[in-house]
């Protein structure tokens, strides 16, 4: 026995973060987010009613009273709100606590105090509606994995960590068998009690819309039992109104807020600018992608940083130009604006066109982990293939219906080593880097080595361009220029 507790203390204590900790931690809960309900219906709404054994200032040392409590819990994961209603009957009087929160902002009145407070504090509130229903505490979790940690385990469970402010740390104890979450621990303080943990227990899970919901909760402060509550009404259709909930005494304002939605997504305007071919401007980030429209596929110029951003421009093409699926990313050169979100792509069967020099710092990109970003999980294999212009060569892919030309120059642009240009002939079109510049103001400056390259190529290659796009940046810029303005930009000194 003394061999297992100096065995536990040094699992328990020796636990600094490692990235094979946090990964073995993360693969836990992620198996017990899945089998919780990683789909959980948006709107979830139900009572829980029972006995809060209270406390009070009775007769005898530790002495509780039992009063009866029902409270209202509501989750409306689109619009980011939480509602929590909490009713105990005392001495013949119903005393009410309520608190919603929406986004970052909060209401609340008190059982005892009935003023309505506003505040942004929202931290404490989240974890106390969060830890009413496991799959609501597990996706807290997720939010905070940055601090998740494997403490280790027992024949049953395994213990998580993880922490939702500073200088807190609760403990998850995820049953071994079945996913499930069966317990929460706390570590509190309190100026008699001292040290303590609070623990909340969830028993008898029962699926409901495949969602594991349980149908008892038992909270423990100090090693007493503090309430025991039964979980009825579960319902999924509800929306986040004063016709559901007792809201009216929220400001108006804020009530007529909450049943809006509140995803924030990059805006991307798409505009047809030749035959079959579109841009796609990245209004938030002030950047453009370039769709080309092949027969029985289509390409995408382009991949600036950021998951969500990538996965949110696929979702658009699949949107747009179903059923063709994506078959090519066409970048430049290697600078994150142009080729730093292409781990989007790294599970498509998709050939990402780029040079030799790229290989191996692509590849490690196309390898990483992404669960701190937005990436859940990295399970699937990669299915991305690369295929390399050659230096100062030229590829071109084409179809009856779609050709384009990438030209690598990057020894003459004094940009990037590496650098590809690219040249629609049909549209007469050149898709180009970070090489040029054409503002709105008119204002023209030296061109460089930069211009000078496209120039170039445009005059060695013979090639017939009545436009030239850019990629970055997106303000400032109009919206393609001429071979007669990059004349002008190369002869000013
Ligand atoms: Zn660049």
């Amino acid at each position: 026995m003394k061999k297992l507790i100096v065995f536990l203390l040094i699992n328990l204590t020796s636990h600094a973060q490692t990235l094979p900790n946090y990964q073995k931690a993360l693969g836990i809960l992620d198996k017990a987010v899945k089998t919780t309900g990683k789909d959980a219906p948006n709107s979830i709404t139900l009572t829980a009613k029972g006995t809060i054994h209270n406390l009070g200032h009775y007769e005898t040392p530790e002495k509780t009273r039992d009063l009866p409590i029902e409270e209202i819990y509501a989750y409306f994961e689109k619009e980011q709100v939480n509602y929590l209603r909490s009713a105990m009957q005392n001495n013949g009087n119903s005393v009410v606590r309520s608190s919603i929160t929406k986004a970052d902002s909060m209401y609340y009145i008190g059982y005892y105090d009935r003023r309505i407070v506003a505040t942004n504090n929202t931290q404490e509130f989240s974890f106390e509606s969060a830890k009413t229903l496991p799959i609501k505490l597990l996706q807290l979790v997720y939010q905070h994995r940055q601090s998740l940690r494997h403490l280790g385990g027992d024949k049953t469970h395994d213990w998580l960590s993880f922490n939702y402010k500073p200088n807190n740390a609760v403990t998850l104890y995820i049953n071994k068998k079945t996913f499930l979450l069966d317990k929460i621990e706390q570590l509190a303080y309190n100026d008699r009690y001292g040290d303590a943990i609070f623990t909340t227990e969830y028993k008898n899970y029962e699926l409901l819309n495949g969602l594991q919901i349980p149908k008892n909760r038992t909270e423990s402060e100090y090693g007493i039992v503090e309430r025991e509550l039964t979980y009825e009404n579960i319902r999924f259709d509800t929306k986040p109104d004063t016709a559901n909930f007792r809201l009216l005494w929220l400001p108006k304002t804020f009530r007529d807020r909450l049943a809006t939605s509140t995803v924030n997504k990059d805006s991307l305007v798409v505009e047809n600018i030749a035959p079959q071919l579109d841009l796609v401007k990245i209004v938030s980030q002030n950047n453009k992608v370039l769709v080309a429209r092949f027969k029985d596929y289509v390409a995408l110029f382009e991949s600036p940083a950021g998951l969500g951003l990538n996965e949110q421009i696929l979702q658009e093409i699949q949107k747009r130009y179903a059923p063709k699926p994506l078959r090519y990313v066409f970048v430049t050169h290697h600078h994150p604006d142009h080729a730093g979100g292409i781990r989007a792509f790294a599970t498509m069967p998709v050939t990402l066109v780029t040079t030799q020099g790229n290989e191996a710092y692509f590849k490690k990109l196309l390898a990483t982990t992404h669960t701190l970003g937005n990436k859940p999980s990295n399970a699937e294999s990669p299915k991305l293939k690369m295929d390399f212009v050659p230096i100062e060569g030229q590829r071109s892919y084409k179809d009856e219906q779609m050709e384009v030309v990438a030209y690598e120059i990057g020894k003459a642009t004094s940009h990037s080593n590496e650098h590809l240009a690219y040249y629609f002939p049909k549209q007469k079109l050149i898709w180009s880097g970070d090489l040029l510049f054409f503002r709105t103001d008119g204002k023209i400056y030296p061109a460089g080595g930069r211009g000078k390259s496209v120039y170039e190529l445009i005059q060695n290659q013979k090639l017939a361009v009545d436009k030239i796009y850019t990629s970055w940046p997106l303000h400032g810029q109009t919206a393609f220029g001429t071979v007669e303005e990059l004349k002008k930009a190369i002869d000013m000194k």
